[in-house]
């Protein structure tokens, strides 16, 4: 596939990875529909882009929505008269251990609400716009790609079961999507980051930063143009098709 003139949404664009994603596309010639909860952020990111209005939408909706969702895809295929690419990247974290217990009592669970939280914006999110995004491209009869973002978590991480079981769903649902979608000629794929360096990662205090970064076989965090890049050979590259590329510098969690 050829980035230049594709039209490609990215869920989550506000986002330091989604935004990153963004610029190296933007600078390769494609055709962006910005998807966010906040529409503030969008707008700062075009003008950052300088992109005019018929090669940038910027959308605001609940990808956990699906009345949303459907008529976000809607309006992305109708404003570029198609759709060629899914960057599935909008998630949320709500860490919290399974129990603790202090002096054989509970001081704390994670909440019913946490767990729901992360599984309906990481995976049933990404269910939505992965089946809305395919229904467009369908119509369009040009192919396409859907990319997922998972993560290194989807392994299994303390304090993350929420996390880890959406994003390991995430991984497995791409792997369907891949022999389902192929028929119309889409491919879809699984991107997994280690620890990438975005504001929230560089924000944390030093000597946590540098413990993680101990734990790094590369020695550092990733930057969030290298998961854009990842992006950008995989939309390239026609022959990758249900895999899940790893970008953590080694981590093994
Ligand atoms: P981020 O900076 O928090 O960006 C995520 C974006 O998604 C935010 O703009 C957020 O809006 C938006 N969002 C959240 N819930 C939404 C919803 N229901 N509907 C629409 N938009 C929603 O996160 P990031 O670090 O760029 O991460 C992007 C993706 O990469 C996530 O899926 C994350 O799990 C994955 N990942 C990140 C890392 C890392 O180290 N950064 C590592 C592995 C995987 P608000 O800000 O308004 O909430």
């Amino acid at each position: 596939m050829q980035i230049k003139g594709s039209i490609i949404a990215i869920t989550g664009a506000g986002g330091g990875l989604g935004a990153a994603m963004a610029r190296r596309l933007a600078g390769h010639g494609a055709r962006l529909a910005l998807i966010d909860f906040r529409l503030d952020t969008l707008e700062a990111l075009q003008a950052e882009l300088s992109l005019p209005t018929e090669d940038c939408l910027r959308v605001q909706c609940d990808v956990s929505n699906e009345d949303q969702v459907d008529q976000a895809f809607e309006s992305i295929a109708k404003h570029f008269g198609g759709l060629d690419v899914l960057i599935n990247n909008a998630g949320i974290t709500r860490d919290a251990l399974m129990l603790k217990f202090k002096d054989g009592q509970r001081q704390s669970r994670m909440s019913l609400e946490a767990w729901n939280a992360v599984i309906n914006v990481n995976l049933t999110g990404v269910f939505l716009c992965g089946r809305a995004a395919a229904e467009q491209m369908a119509i369009a009869g040009n192919g396409g790609q859907i990319i997922n973002i998972s993560s290194v978590s989807r392994a299994g991480n303390m304090g993350q079961s929420n996390y880890s079981a959406a994003k390991a769903g995430v991984a497995a649902m791409t792997v369907a999507w891949s022999k389902e979608f192929v028929r119309y000629g889409i491919r879809a794929n699984t991107i997994s980051p280690g620890f990438i360096g975005t504001e929230l990662v560089r924000s944390m205090k030093p000597e946590a930063l540098a413990k993680m970064e101990a734990m790094i076989p590369a020695g550092r965090i990733g930057e969030p143009d290298e998961v854009a890049h990842t992006v950008q050979y995989l939309l390239e590259n026609d022959y990758v098709n249900g895999r899940n590329i790893e970008i953590d510098g080694g981590l093994r969690l």
